[in-house]
């Protein structure tokens, strides 16, 4: 069996999702499920698919083409390159927009191809990452409604990405008035208004999601059954559909403080160090080439993570519950960024587990 190991339990991703899909749908409320964290695997988007999601959504036309085979509209989640509109109206159903000349340009890729894309309109409503100011709606639209190769599907915001932003009733209401804006203006029907991604998930179960959003993105707490904004467990989702696991390579006792001249560490860092005594330590075979250091903590809580370097992951198993000996695989828990950093890599195994 090789390790860095990540196992992915299926059942209990779909399980997540059905869940989701459940409450969101009580309140009129679509998922599109967010899949990049898990590279768009064409395995697992399928359960997502099965479990009820009526949309998927990724970051990277590179993982888009991996599901096309799978029977539901694809979103693209970050605004194209003017380097990839060719492929963006081949592969893609939907996309975030927020620039003018980006979308003339896709209206005219989709034109080649005798099609009609459908966009998004990305409205920056206070966390600094991508959309178009509100004051900027009118001319776009302007200009986008001449255009034979686009359709306005629909708006939608983002939260919590660049500038920790926390979607409020109140937040959502103004997206509403935007809508409501467009569609007397222009006599146009928005079928999507996307009320942002996992930080808006609190609002859904406070109710406190405005009529009239229709659509939430959701990543984080499909595959962790955890709740981005105040970084929670999700009540009756399992947090524990992928595991990683590494196995130890050398167990011994040395001084939690180096012997000799100090400089930096592998990384560029000036290391610092508690000293904890002579302590039994164990390296497990997994670096940073394989997971985000801080993206991972050990399972047992009694181990302490002390470091890495690209190759070795350095764990204090003193006072492990039963002795840590060498050969033994320990298991370690991931935040977003570490399950991310595990998926990206190529040296991780994946084992699905159905
Ligand atoms: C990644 C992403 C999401 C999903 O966010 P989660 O917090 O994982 O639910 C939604 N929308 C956009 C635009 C994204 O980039």
């Amino acid at each position: 069996m090789g390790y860095p190991r990540l196992e992915i339990n299926l059942e209990k991703i779909r399980h997540n999702v059905s869940r989701l899909t459940a409450q969101c749908s009580e309140k009129g409320i679509e998922i599109a499920a967010v899949t990049k964290v898990f590279c768009g695997d064409p395995k697992i988007a399928k359960v997502l698919v099965e479990a009820g999601a009526t949309m998927l959504a990724d970051s990277r036309i590179q993982n888009i083409k991996k599901m096309k085979e799978l029977p539901v509209p694809k979103m693209l989640l970050r605004i194209p390159m003017l380097s990839e509109l060719e492929d963006l109206v081949e592969y893609v159903d939907v996309s975030l927009q927020s620039e003018v000349e980006c979308i003339r340009r896709v209206s005219e890729e989709a034109l080649k191809k005798n099609k009609v894309h459908d966009i998004l309109l990305m409205v920056d409503l206070g966390d600094l990452r991508e959309g178009c100011w509100e004051d900027e709606v009118e001319d776009i639209l302007e200009a986008v409604v001449e255009l034979q190769g686009v359709r306005l599907a629909g708006i939608g915001a983002n939260f919590g990405c660049y500038g920790g932003v926390i979607p409020e009733r109140h937040t959502l209401e103004k997206l509403l008035g935007i809508k409501d804006k467009i569609e007397s203006r222009w006599g146009l029907q928005l079928g999507i208004i996307s009320g942002g991604n996992s930080n808006s998930l609190h609002l859904l179960w406070e109710d406190q999601i405005p009529e009239g959003i229709n659509q939430l993105r959701l990543g984080e707490p499909i595959v962790l059954g955890i709740e981005d904004v105040y970084n929670v467990p999700i009540d009756g989702l399992y947090q524990d559909a992928f595991r990683l696991f590494g196995q130890v390579v050398e167990v011994k006792e040395k001084p939690s403080v180096p012997i000799g001249k100090r400089g930096i560490d592998a990384f560029g860092k000036v290391p610092t160090f508690v000293d904890r005594g002579i302590r039994k330590r164990a390296i497990v075979a997994m670096g940073r080439q394989d997971i985000l250091l801080d993206g991972i903590q050990p399972k047992e809580k009694e181990l302490i993570l002390l470091g890495a370097s690209s190759d070795h992951l350095l764990v204090d198993v003193t006072d492990a519950k039963t002795a840590v000996k060498l050969g033994d695989i320990l298991e370690f828990t991931m935040s977003y960024g570490g399950l991310l950093s595990a998926m990206t890599s190529a040296y991780v195994h994946k084992i699905m587990i159905e």
